[in-house]
C-alpha cells in the first residue's frame, strides 16, 4: 500500500477561489473593507494595551474609484504590515492573520471585534481584478512594502516610500465587472454589507447646510460646506446596553434599519448573551400587514457588525422569522449548508434562545400593561399562534399570556376562561365545551342564540385556528373546540334535559321523509330535533369534525385524510315544536312542499348559503308573496 501526501498548490487554488469560493462577486468589497477595519482594530488593541507607542487618532477608512485607470482604492489608517508581513499573511493563502492575533492575545482582545478568521478573504480580489496592488507601512519603523499580483502564482514584492501608516488596496477592474466603479453600485453595496461597521468608512463627498446665525435675514441662503461622506453609523443601538437606550432610541434605529418602513414596530426585544455562545441583536416585532415593503423588511444576520445575510432560516425559529430586526453573532458558521446548520449545536441553542427571550419579552409586556397587551393582540396573535403550533417550548410558556378574545372584545387568559365557563359549558359526559366563531357577521344567529344560554362565544378567526385547537384539545383534558355554527344550540353542550316533542312518533317518521322528499339528499341530512318553540323552525349546520378537516386541509396538514375535495355536507336541523314545523302536519302535499323549499332557503341565506341564480329566484319568490 502506498502512502503520501496530496498537494494542494497555489496554482491549483486560485481559479478555484475565482469561480467557486464565493458565488457572489460583490462580496469582495466586503471583505477587503472588512480586513480594513480588523487592521484599524488591532491597531486600537495594540495601543490600548501599550504594545504599539504611536497616536491611534481618528482613523477612516476610505474607498475611491478611479475610472479613466479602472482602479478601486481601499486605503486604511491600521497597523499595516511590513516587507516580512505580507509574505507571511499574503503569500501563504488559506493562513488567517486575524486568527493568529486573537490566539496570541486570547484574553485581551477575545471582545475586540476582529472580523477575518478563514484567511481568504484577501483573495476574493481576484473574483473582480486581473491585478492587485498592496502599498503598506507597519506601525513599526519599518520602510513601507508594495506586493503586486496579476492572479498568477508569480508577485512582486518591493519597498515603496509611502510614509503614512496603513494600507492601500488598488484593484485593477476586470473589464466585465466595471459596474464596481460606478458611484451608485459602491454605494448599495456599502449600504448593504458595512452600514454598520465599526470603523468610519468614508465615499466621497458631500455638502452640509451649516445653521443660521441668530440675527441672519430670512431669506440669507444657508452657507453650506464640503465635508467626508461618511456611509456607515459605527455604533449601532444593538451594540449599546439596555440600561443606556431609551424607548426612542429603539424606534430611531428602526428608521435606520429600514429606511423605506414608516409603520412603527410594536415592540422590541433586546437579545445581549455571552455565554455559552455570543449573541448580540434587537428584535422587533412589527405590524403584520399586507404591505409590500413590510415582507421585503426582514431579520438581518451580522457577524461583528458586517452584514452577512437576511436569511435567517434554521437561526432563527421559523414562526420569528415574521420579526424584523438585527442578530449578530461570531459564533454562528457562515460559509456552510443550511442543513448543516439546522444540525449545529450552537445554533439550535442560539434558536432557543431567541425563543425564551421572545416569550419572557411577551410575558413581560402581558404583566406590566395588560390593557396595551390586549390593544396589540391582533397585530401579534399570528406569531403567537404560530409559535405555539410549532414549539413546543413556546407553547408551554406562551400559557402564561395567550389571550382568547370573545365576540364581545373581552380578552381571556386561558385560565380565566376556564374559570368563566366550566360550570354552564360542561356538558353531561364532563366534557368542558369551549364554543368560538371565525365570523361575527356571517355567524350572527348562532352566536345570539348561544349568548341566550349564558354561553361565552370566542373569536377565533387566524386561518391556522383549526390547528391550534386541535393542538390545544390534545394538550389539555377533557376539553373541545366547538365553533357556533356546528350544531343547533341545545347540542353544542349536550346536557341531560328532557325534550318532549309536540309531535308524536309516527308524526315524526313521516314529517322526516316529506322533508327527505323535498331536500337535495346528496347535500343535506335532515335531523329532527325538539327544541324551543322559539328558536327558530329550520337549521343548517356543519358538524364541527368534518369542517375542520376540511379546514385544516386547505392550511396544509390534515391532507392524509384525503377529505380535500370532500363535498360539502351539512345537517338540516328541524325544530319539530317550531308551530311552522308542526303545523305542517296533515297539510297538503304542494302546500308542505312550498312551505319547505321556501324555509330551507331562508336557512340558507343565514348561513351564506343562498348564491347566484338560487338567490335572484328566492328574491323572486318572496316578492310574489308579500304582493
Ligand atoms: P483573514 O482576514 O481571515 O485573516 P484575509 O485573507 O482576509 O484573511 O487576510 C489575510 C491577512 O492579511 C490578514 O489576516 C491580515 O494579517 C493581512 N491583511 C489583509 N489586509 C490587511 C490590511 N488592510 N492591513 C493589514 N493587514 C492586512
Ligand atoms: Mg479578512
Amino acid at each position: 500500500m502506498a502512502t503520501g501526501k496530496i498537494n494542494v498548490s497555489v496554482e491549483n487554488i486560485f481559479p478555484l477561489i475565482k469561480k467557486f469560493l464565493y458565488s457572489d462577486h460583490e462580496i469582495f468589497l466586503r471583505e477587503l473593507i472588512s480586513n480594513a477595519t480588523d487592521a484599524t482594530l488591532k491597531l486600537k488593541h495594540l495601543t490600548s494595551i501599550g504594545e504599539a507607542s504611536v497616536e491611534y487618532g481618528n482613523p477612516v477608512i476610505e474607498v475611491k474609484a478611479d475610472k479613466d485607470k479602472q482602479t478601486l482604492h481601499i486605503i486604511d489608517q491600521g497597523i499595516g504590515m511590513t516587507k516580512e508581513e505580507v509574505e507571511k499573511y499574503i503569500n501563504e493563502v488559506a493562513f488567517s492573520g486575524a486568527e493568529e492575533f486573537l490566539e496570541k492575545y486570547k484574553d485581551s482582545a477575545k471582545d475586540s471585534g476582529i472580523i477575518g478568521h478563514f484567511g481568504l478573504g484577501f483573495y476574493s480580489a481576484f473574483m473582480v481584478a486581473n491585478k492587485v496592488e498592496i502599498i503598506t507601512k507597519s506601525y513599526k519603523d519599518e520602510p513601507a512594502a508594495h506586493w503586486i499580483c496579476e492572479g498568477t502564482t508569480d508577485f512582486s514584492l518591493e519597498e515603496a516610500d509611502k510614509t503614512e501608516r496603513g494600507t492601500e488596496i488598488i484593484l485593477h477592474i476586470n473589464d466585465d465587472e466595471k459596474e464596481f466603479l460606478e458611484d451608485n453600485r459602491i454605494s448599495e453595496l456599502l449600504t448593504k454589507y458595512n452600514k454598520f461597521m465599526p470603523i468610519p468608512i468614508k465615499f466621497g463627498t458631500k455638502e452640509k447646510e451649516l445653521p443660521k446665525a441668530e440675527d441672519a435675514p430670512e431669506d440669507e441662503e444657508a452657507k453650506k460646506v464640503t465635508v467626508d461622506n461618511i456611509i456607515n453609523n459605527p455604533e449601532p443601538a444593538w451594540t449599546k446596553q439596555p440600561t443606556d437606550l431609551e424607548e426612542e432610541d429603539y424606534k430611531n434605529f428602526y428608521r435606520e434599519l429600514y429606511p423605506m418602513q414608516f409603520e412603527e414596530p410594536l415592540f422590541h426585544i433586546h437579545l445581549n448573551v455571552d455565554y455559552p455562545f455570543n449573541l448580540t441583536g434587537i428584535l422587533y416585532f412589527p405590524k403584520l400587514s399586507n404591505d409590500m415593503a413590510m415582507q421585503k423588511d426582514k431579520i438581518q444576520l451580522y457577524q461583528n457588525q458586517v452584514f452577512v445575510t437576511d436569511n435567517v432560516e434554521g437561526i432563527v425559529p421559523e414562526f420569528l422569522t415574521m420579526l424584523k430586526g438585527v442578530i449578530d453573532s461570531p459564533d454562528i458558521p457562515l460559509n456552510v449548508s443550511r442543513s448543516y446548520l439546522q444540525a449545529d449545536g450552537a445554533v439550535k441553542k442560539i434558536s432557543s434562545y431567541i425563543t425564551r427571550k421572545v416569550a419572557d419579552k411577551l410575558k413581560s409586556l402581558f404583566n406590566n400593561n395588560r390593557e396595551d397587551f390586549e390593544k396589540k393582540w391582533d397585530d401579534i396573535k399570528v406569531v403567537i399562534e404560530y409559535g405555539m403550533l410549532t414549539e413546543d417550548k413556546f407553547f408551554e410558556k406562551a400559557q402564561k399570556f395567550t389571550l382568547y378574545p370573545t365576540v364581545d372584545g373581552e380578552y381571556f387568559t386561558y385560565e380565566e376562561l376556564e374559570e368563566k365557563i366550566k360550570d354552564n359549558q360542561t356538558d353531561k359526559d364532563g366534557k368542558m365545551v369551549i364554543l368560538y366563531a371565525s365570523n361575527k357577521d356571517e355567524q350572527h344567529s348562532y352566536i345570539s342564540a348561544a349568548k341566550e344560554k349564558g354561553y361565552q362565544v370566542l373569536l377565533l378567526d387566524t386561518p391556522i385556528v383549526p390547528h391550534l385547537i386541535q393542538k390545544l384539545e390534545s394538550s389539555k383534558e377533557n376539553i373541545s373546540f366547538v365553533r357556533v355554527d356546528s350544531d343547533h344550540v341545545d347540542n353544542l353542550i349536550k346536557k341531560d334535559e328532557d325534550k318532549t316533542s309536540k309531535l308524536s312518533e309516527e308524526e315524526q317518521e313521516k314529517l322526516k321523509a316529506d322533508f327527505e322528499k323535498v331536500v337535495p339528499k346528496e347535500k343535506y341530512t335532515v335531523q329532527l330535533e325538539a327544541m324551543d318553540s322559539n328558536a327558530a323552525p329550520l337549521i343548517i349546520t356543519q358538524p364541527e369534525f368534518m369542517r375542520r378537516m376540511k379546514e385544516m386541509q386547505q392550511t396544509g396538514g390534515g391532507g392524509m385524510f384525503g377529505m380535500g375535495n370532500m363535498p360539502e355536507m351539512y345537517n338540516l336541523v328541524v325544530n319539530t315544536n317550531n308551530d311552522l314545523i308542526s303545523s305542517l302536519v296533515g297539510k297538503e302535499e304542494a302546500e308542505q312542499e312550498r312551505i319547505i323549499k321556501q324555509s330551507l332557503d331562508l336557512a340558507r341565506l343565514s348561513q351564506n348559503l343562498l348564491k347566484g341564480e338560487e338567490l335572484t329566484n328566492f328574491v323572486k319568490r318572496s316578492f310574489e308573496m308579500i304582493k
